[in-house]
């Protein structure tokens, strides 16, 4: 298994290298790397600060994957969009750096989550004395779920450390509630830099569309098996559960070393009295333990993506959450 992986990494390192190279060959003819955005942010914002530049633009920046791909959705190119929590770095337990500190320093629009999820940013905005900074609360106006959402609770995800005394924050999981953040967001660029005003609009009316039609999607297919529960490792889904009639009966916070057999036992019982069909792991998490869980749950074992990590594209949204929608579809039947 081991060496095929890596024979297959070394294989795509090696077209990487040749794609490089071929890139650099013709970087003078386009400029189409969007996902670099992070590496030219610094360019673009010294091309701001000449005088000859004409074209100030706002500068945003937004928490984590979520908040950046939907502001970068309403933005555009009108704006310069950048991301506190790169890709790849846990959210729940995110420390902020003195970059962070710097970026929010000299922003003028910070897009946040909200409802919790951001308790690093307290200090880190205070530090960064920046009294001209815009805060928009993506979640602004939607009632929360508790934090600890399923029926069941194993003691596990009693005792976590998660400080969400405002509420699950995660509703950017329920495409109608996502498109709510992004109206949200839309508003406050909106007042924020209303000479975008009519970008804006015309963006998230865009945007909203594919998210109707999302919904759409999962609502047609999920009809099919109502009440289809499952078990997961992050309590990431109660408001995607919610909207379409799912059920998230347990959340097991898996420990470093091994499950305690009263956990253990719990969760077996908790399987058999609702009928548990599936169990829910997270794109890269490659645990033992969790397959071990699976094995003695007798459960698939497949993964939901929280979208917490991923790719910093506006359209990856639809992409993990069609990903999504599929697992539900074949883990439910
Ligand atoms: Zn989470």
């Amino acid at each position: 298994m081991n060496t095929q992986t890596s024979k297959k990494r070394s294989g795509i390192l090696a077209i990487m290298a040749v794609f490089m190279l071929s890139t650099t060959a013709s970087c003078n003819q386009s400029n189409t790397n969007r996902t670099t955005n992070t590496e030219q942010s610094p360019q673009a914002q010294e091309a701001a600060s000449t005088p000859s530049a004409q074209l100030e633009k706002t500068k945003i920046v937004t928490t984590f994957l979520p908040m950046y791909i939907f502001t970068k959705a309403v933005a555009g190119d009108v704006a310069d969009v950048e991301i506190l929590v790169k890709p790849g770095t846990e959210v729940h337990e995110y420390q902020a750096t003195p970059e962070n500190v710097k970026a929010i320093a000299t922003a003028n629009v910070l897009v946040k989550n909200g409802l919790g999820l951001e308790e690093f940013l307290k200090n880190t905005i205070k530090n960064a004395q920046n009294s001209q900074l815009s805060e928009i609360d993506a979640s602004k106006g939607i009632k929360p779920l508790d934090e600890i959402s399923p029926v069941e609770k194993i003691a596990k995800a009693e005792d976590h450390d998660h400080e969400h005394a405002e509420g699950n924050p995660h509703v950017w999981l329920d495409p109608v509630l996502a498109k709510q953040q992004v109206v949200n967001i839309r508003d406050g660029l909106i007042t924020a830099d209303p000479k975008n005003k009519q970008v804006y609009e015309t963006n998230t009316a865009t945007y909203i569309k594919e998210l109707e039609s999302l919904n759409n999607q999962f609502q047609q297919t999920l009809q099919k098996t109502p009440n289809c529960t499952f078990v997961t490792f992050h309590d990431a889904f109660p408001y995607l559960a919610k909207r379409y009639n799912l059920k998230q009966v347990a959340v097991v916070e898996i420990p470093e070393d091994q499950l305690s057999p009263t956990d253990l036992q719990k969760t077996i019982n908790i399987v058999k009295k609702y009928k548990v069909k599936a169990l829910f792991s997270e794109p890269g998490v490659d645990n033992k333990l969790l397959k071990s869980l699976s094995q003695d749950l007798k459960l698939t074992l497949s993964t939901l993506d929280s979208l917490e990590t991923g790719e910093t594209n506006p359209q990856y949204y639809f992409q993990a959450m069609k990903a999504n929608l599929q697992t539900l579809e074949t883990a439910c039947k």
